[in-house]
Formats: C-alpha cells, structure tokens, sequence
C-alpha cells in the first residue's frame, strides 16, 4: 500500500518533536550567564579600563625600531624575492625560451618569447647564438603588478635559468617600472663569462654545458666578443638582447644592492 503525504500540520508537529530530542545546552544558556556572572563587582568596575592596560605596559617596552633604508633587514635563506635569469660560466644564458615558467605562473605575470639561435656570422645577417641549446628567450618579462612570488615559475624551469634573489625592494613611482625586462633580470656577468651572443665552447655539447664541463669562457669565446663589440651592434643584435631601447627610462639600472649570481636561491 503507498504511503499517504503528511499534511502541512503533520509536517509541522514533526518538525517541534525533532527539535525537542535534539535540543542541546546552548551556549548562550543558563550555564554561560553563570560563568559571566562570576567576575564579581571589582571585575566588573575593572573591565572597561583593562583594555587600557596592554597600551599602558607597551609605553615602556623598547621598540625596534628598523632605520630602512640604511639598515636592511637581512631576509631568510629561502625568500623569495626578485626573479633572476642565470647564465652557463660561460656568459651564454640558461633560459632556452620553452615558455614553461609562463605556463606554470598563476598571476599571468610572465612574457616569454623563444627565438633560433643562429651561428651564421653576423656580417652574414646572423642573430648570433645566446644560449647552449636550440633556442633561447628573445624576450623575457616579468609583470611585478601581478606577481605574487609564489614561486612556480621557478620549480617549473627545466634548466634552472630562472630563480629567485633575496632582493624585496621592488616599490616604484610608476607602474611601467615594475614590467621588467629581460636585460634587467639577466643576472649580472661574473668572472670568467663573456657577454653573449658567442658561439659555444668549441667541442662542446649542449648536455655538456649542463653536466659542469664548461667552467668559464674559452680564449676563442672572448676573441669572438671582442671582435663584435669592435663592430657596431645591428639593430637585430639589439632586438635579439632584449628589444631594449636605450632612450627608454624603463631601461634604467637598478641599483641592486649588490645582487650577484651568488645571491641566487638554487
Ligand atoms: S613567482 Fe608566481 S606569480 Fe610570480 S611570476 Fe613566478 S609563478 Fe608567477
Ligand atoms: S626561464 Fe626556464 S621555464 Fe622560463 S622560458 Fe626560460 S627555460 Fe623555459
């Protein structure tokens, strides 16, 4: 036989029964007026000026007091500061332009643009050769507007080009200051690199570069730099550094505060 539907009242007495089983202590009941009722007169008088009291004990605390700029404060090993686009010991650079740091970043603050590298002679119209590999990041930017230094970016670089410094001071007056561009990111040349574009080091393998056999540049490398800046840069040299166009204020150098490879998080 089929159930008949309860009526509207039935639904109702049901309802007031199920609250009557299961009503619990509340803890607005009897129980919490009790405990509030404890304090006692003098408590009672007391409690309006006890807030004072936290104000009042802080007055003879010693404050410390951090002189910003001129005294900064040191950051843990691990922080995670500025983006830095790291180099072989060579000069050439790690970045192959794989775009997968832009993939990984949940802000859309990366720009990445690959491009060939090219061993033709740059007398022949040749762009050069900036990294080991096939190809390299002709344009690198990264949107500190919308970064939140979370950090992907990093763990999803495959061949450890991009990490992140300890540097924090990232404030500006303008906001197209804070759009960086490759040329700033890159991270600065130490001893023994050459600035790139440069052919690899002769015999050498892109898995070479990557295995530690390279330590520094080669005399063939450093000739072959000395030869192109004796040249005038072409204009698609210029492009293929960076697109940085040397009339524009957000070309400036960044005063870093002593920012080198080694200050780089690995
Ligand atoms: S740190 Fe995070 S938000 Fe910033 S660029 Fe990398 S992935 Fe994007
Ligand atoms: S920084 Fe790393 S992940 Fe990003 S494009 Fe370069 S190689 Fe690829």
């Amino acid at each position: 036989m089929a159930e008949s539907t309860p009526t509207p009242d039935e639904n109702h007495r049901s309802d007031v029964a199920r609250r009557e089983q299961t009503d619990a202590p509340s803890v607005y009941g009897p129980e919490q007026s009790a405990a509030e009722n404890k304090g006692g007169f003098l408590s009672d008088l007391l409690a309006p000026v006890a807030g004072f009291g936290v104000s009042f004990t802080n007055q003879f605390r010693k404050r410390p007091t951090e002189e910003f700029p001129e005294e900064k404060r040191p950051t843990q090993p691990r922080f995670h500061g500025r983006h830095q686009l790291n180099r072989h010991p060579d000069g050439l650079e790690k970045c192959v332009g794989c775009e997968l740091c832009a993939w990984a970043c949940p802000a859309d603050a990366i720009l990445v643009e690959g491009a060939d590298n090219d061993d033709t002679p740059v007398e022949q119209g040749g762009t050069g050769r900036f990294s080991p590999g096939e190809r390299y990041g002709r344009v690198y930017q990264i949107n500190y507007l919308r970064c939140i230094f979370c950090g992907l970016c990093i763990e999803a670089c495959p061949t450890r080009a991009l990490t992140m410094t300890n540097f924090y001071e990232l404030a500006d007056h303008r906001r197209e200051d804070l759009i960086f561009e490759k040329h700033q990111l890159l991270a600065p040349l130490s001893e023994g690199m050459v600035s790139p574009p440069h052919p690899m080091v002769e015999g050498m393998e892109e898995r070479d570069y990557y295995q530690g056999k390279v330590a520094k540049a080669t005399p063939e490398q450093e000739e072959f730099a000395r030869n192109r800046s004796a040249a005038a840069p072409t204009h698609a040299t210029s492009e293929a550094i960076g697109g940085a166009d040397p009339a524009d204020v957000r070309t400036k150098p960044r005063d870093e505060g002593g920012l080198t490879e080694g200050g780089t998080r690995r």
